[in-house]
């Protein structure tokens, strides 16, 4: 069947522990490609250059919208945020299933731009969760954590545009659901043109 790689958003609310699935998918599974977004924000404590995000100045990430380096990008929050296109092509091209986690408004551009691609939403189990663990991560301060939540009630209204719900309750079940998803993906017959073609021809002896 096709070795094409599948192009997966991952949204989730902040403080979703999305970022927590995603690392742990890549630990356990090595056909998975993270790409590293661009984003005008501040570092956090223990964010690096390079692998959390590449931290550009306002200057830095408009000199890469004018040059089109960027599949997609969004504002949030006051900053920007922007996913590069060399890597995205590069891996997707190797076969491997490439995840972007980014928020409501890229992925519905990503959408829009390719069909095919996989649209995941992380959700905790509840609205007092999601504040718990946003509170608990001790990185943001009240107003931050009052905009974050405004904006999660915001995003909620986008949450049909999503293929599957992925419930957050046990991380290690979660991480196993996601990968479930993807695998069964790779099976879907929108995927998989060419093998029917070829099956086909094979039985009509051609
Ligand atoms: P944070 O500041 O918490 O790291 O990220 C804030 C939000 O921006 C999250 O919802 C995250 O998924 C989203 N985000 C991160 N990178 C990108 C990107 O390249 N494009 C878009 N559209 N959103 C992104």
């Amino acid at each position: 069947m096709s070795k094409q790689g599948i192009l997966i958003v991952v949204s989730g609310f902040s403080g979703s522990g999305k970022g927590t699935i995603m690392k742990e998918l890549l630990k356990r599974y090595d056909n998975y490609a993270l790409s590293v977004s661009a984003t005008t924000r501040k570092p956090r404590e223990g964010e690096a250059d390079g692998r959390e995000y590449f931290f550009k100045t306002r200057e830095e990430f408009e000199k890469m919208i004018a040059k089109e380096e960027l599949i997609e990008y969004a504002r949030y929050v006051n900053n920007y945020y922007g996913t590069p296109k060399a890597y995205v092509e590069e891996q997707l091209a190797a076969g491997r299933d490439v995840i972007l986690e980014i928020e409501l408004q890229g992925a519905l551009k990503i959408k829009k731009k390719f069909p095919q691609a996989l649209l995941l939403f992380v959700t905790p189990p509840s609205v007092n969760e999601l504040k718990r663990r946003l509170i608990s991560r001790g990185t943001e301060s009240n107003e931050v954590i009052e905009q974050r939540m405004k904006r999660a009630s915001e995003e909620a209204e986008g949450m049909e545009a999503y293929d599957y719900y992925v419930v957050n309750d046990v991380l290690d079940t979660c991480v196993e659901d996601v990968h479930r998803i993807i695998c069964a993906e790779h099976g879907r017959s929108m995927r998989n043109r060419e093998f029917a073609e070829m099956i086909k021809k094979e039985l009509k002896g051609e």
